[in-house]
């Protein structure tokens, strides 16, 4: 029609270009597990809107929580006054915390802005300076979260100089000792912790060292697992040293990467006992609705001085009413069984592929935790480790099969430097959803390399 033709001119005309996107036209629905477009394209939604609509587009609970909220209060200002949402939010939270310390809260808009905040934070409680981050972390796109972003240059081309004082330390990934994928983890958490280490005596100082901050699972630098062991060891060298961990779990948490045994709950940092002294929230928080958090212990919070954190939005009436929803459904819904047997069903199919002769030579890796789960591909770009192994194998084959998979019908994302395919579906997705995703996928895999 007319009008959507000339939407369609402002979009080309008038959007800045700073903008990548994924799929052409407007999304104008979204329902479970499903979008629908403005020219009627119908996608299974393996991206939830960057790891965020967990519990699927427009849940029922959760849209009418929020619709209900705009009835009462849309906006009180949190250095205003409470407003029945923000409390009750925390009150929900409190019994699912990875750690029974975590029991003082702040609510803000984004994840970038809850990074932002949680590094203030460590400067101000230690009294120290500096902050250390993972090599492949992705922290946001604000000055302090983009500088202790290291996983790929376009977050930060033509920005710099960014904050000063972030120190980076290796992550136990394969490919940042650049060997191969069956390298034991043992081995490269004991070089990453020695490297770790290092950094300690060689370029900041315990005494100017405020925070150690890390994502349990790496998000956009590849969906790469910590190692417990790593974590472990992160807790102890921040102990000795007086620093304070943050853990990032803007991705990685409200049930994403669920799905580990009997220390399993809402987050990541759960599988390895860890207490977070700072812990990020976000994204599945809310299901859409802007919201993040900072929480950490009362303790340390105390050294805060009133007026040194606020914001106009933060912790808005309508998005803490859809987070309460949020945790009530993932509860009475149980989400979280869910998250395991879709995340087995998952795995064992990627597994399958991996081990199919046709596809083998292609696959380097299948990884992740829960519904937080990446498929790398062999890389035409010639790692050492690829040399070694006398890889020949098309160029950018990531993006292409993520592109054949939108031909046919699923919304898919490749995620960091690497040849990565992303799966992010609705935590709450069904058998059969999760089949057919399956399907689409291996008919992509199949179109691309065979
Ligand atoms: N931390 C992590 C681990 C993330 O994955 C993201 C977003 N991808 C952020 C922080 C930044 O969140 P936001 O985009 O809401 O600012």
């Amino acid at each position: 029609s007319a009008t959507s033709s000339s939407l369609e001119e402002i979009g080309e005309l008038h959007v800045t270009k700073g903008l990548g996107r994924l799929v052409t036209g407007m999304m104008v629905d979204g329902d479970g597990s499903y979008v629908t477009m403005d020219d009627g394209r119908h996608y299974l939604d393996f991206t939830c809107g960057i790891g965020v609509t967990g519990l699927g587009h427009c849940h029922p609970k959760v849209s009418k929580a929020a619709a209900d909220q705009c009835l009462s209060i849309v906006h009180s200002q949190c250095s205003i006054a409470f407003h029945k949402p923000y409390l009750e939010l925390i009150q929900r939270l409190l019994p699912i915390m990875p750690h029974k310390s975590l029991d003082s809260f702040f609510f803000w808009n984004s994840g970038s802005e809850a990074v932002e905040a949680a590094l203030k934070m460590a400067r101000i409680i230690t009294g120290k300076q500096n902050i250390i981050s993972m090599q492949g972390a992705y922290h946001g796109r604000t000055f302090g979260a983009m500088a202790v972003t290291k996983s790929k240059t376009i977050y930060s081309e033509g920005v710099h100089p960014l904050m000063p004082g972030v120190f980076t330390t290796p992550f136990p990934y394969w490919h940042h000792a650049n060997v191969g994928p069956e390298t034991p983890t043992k081995k490269l958490t004991e070089d990453a912790l020695y490297q770790l280490d290092l950094l300690l005596s060689q370029q900041t100082a315990p005494e100017n060292t405020a925070a150690i901050i890390v994502e349990p699972v790496i998000g956009e630098g590849g969906y790469v697992p910590a190692p417990v062991e790593f974590l472990q060891g992160l807790r102890a060298i921040c102990d000795k040293h007086d620093i304070l961990l943050i853990v990032d779990e803007v991705q990685s948490g409200f049930g994403r990467t669920s799905g580990r045994g009997k220390k399993d709950g809402f987050f990541a940092i759960q599988e390895s006992g860890v207490r977070p002294d700072i812990l990020v929230i976000a994204k599945g928080l809310a299901n859409g609705f802007p919201l993040s958090g900072v929480v950490s212990r009362k303790e340390l919070t105390d050294k805060l001085k009133p007026g040194s954190m606020g914001g106009t939005y933060a912790g808005n009436a309508v998005s803490c009413a859809a987070a309460v929803a949020v945790v009530d459904a993932m509860q009475e819904e149980n989400v979280l069984e869910n998250v395991k047997a879709r995340s087995k069903q998952l795995f064992d199919f990627l597994s399958g592929l991996r081990a199919t002769p046709a596809y083998a030579p292609f696959i380097l890796d299948v990884r992740g935790r829960g519904l937080m789960v990446a498929m790398e591909f062999a890389s035409s770009t010639a790692s050492a480790h690829d040399i070694a192994r006398k890889r020949e194998v098309p160029a950018k084959l990531a993006s292409k099969i993520a592109t054949r998979c939108i031909e046919r019908g699923m919304l898919l994302l490749t995620t960091s430097v690497y040849e990565t395919i992303r799966f992010i579906p609705p935590l709450n997705i069904s058998e059969e959803d999760m089949n057919k995703g399956c399907e689409i996928f291996e008919q992509a895999l199949k179109d691309v390399v065979t």
